[in-house]
């Protein structure tokens, strides 16, 4: 299943519906006005595009363990950033000193699939990690413990420098799914600054340069 077409949504929502109804320019009376339009956000790099996925397909409950591992052959495996791994992790909820910054999106229920348990625990740290970018000051730690882990690394591309996801097949799978944000974070922490939201309430993550608050979402 397909779920780019939702990514889209995340990213680009804010200037398909602004420019609909704003126009370029006007000529009324002498002079001539014209409206600026918001500037477009750039497309995602592969890794945000790749770590937006997955975290829409848990929110929407359309990822399970095939999609699960088909995510990770498309996006980790063939992208050459990690060998395929022969067991999904992750520790249990509470085993992390982070984990309390995370809490609130987790389900009141935990499912009972285990795959599924897997996938929410994931999705509220990785949340909470980007939380931590619009508090102030900013909570930036896990941009250092990727590092320090080796989770991601400086490569030449071309006549630059980029960051490049590098998690290990052993890895536990929020650190896996970290990794391709921190590679984005690194390589453009103005565009974060600028754009970042994260929902307090559902944790939903998306950009947007005009948002009425960084902390809520268009549903909550
Ligand atoms: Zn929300």
């Amino acid at each position: 299943m397909s779920t780019r077409p939702l990514l889209r949504n995340v990213l680009a929502a804010k200037s398909e519906s602004t420019s609909d109804v704003a126009p370029v320019s006007s000529n009324r009376g002498s002079g001539i006005r014209r409206a600026v339009l918001p500037e477009p956000l750039p497309p995602p790099s592969d890794a945000l595009a790749a770590a937006l996925t997955f975290l829409e397909g848990v929110a929407s409950r359309r990822m399970c363990r095939e999609e699960l591992r088909s995510w990770i052959d498309r996006n980790l495996v063939q992208s050459g950033y990690m060998a395929r791994p022969w067991r999904i992790q992750e520790p249990l909820f509470g085993a992390v000193p982070a984990d309390k910054h995370c809490s609130s999106f987790l389900p009141e229920i935990p499912p009972t699939d285990e795959t599924a348990a897997i996938l929410v625990r994931t999705r509220a740290r990785v949340v909470g990690h980007l939380r931590g970018l619009l508090q102030s000051p900013a909570d930036d730690r896990f941009l250092s413990a990727a590092i320090f882990a080796g989770r991601v690394r400086r490569v030449v591309v071309g006549d630059t420098m980029q960051w490049v996801p590098r998690p290990r097949s052993h890895d536990i799978l929020s650190d896996i799914v970290t990794s391709l944000f921190v590679s984005d974070i690194l390589g453009r922490r103005e565009f974060y600054a600028q754009n970042l939201c994260v929902c307090d309430t559902c944790g939903r993550v998306r950009f947007d340069p005009e948002p009425p608050q960084r902390n809520k979402c268009f549903f909550c």
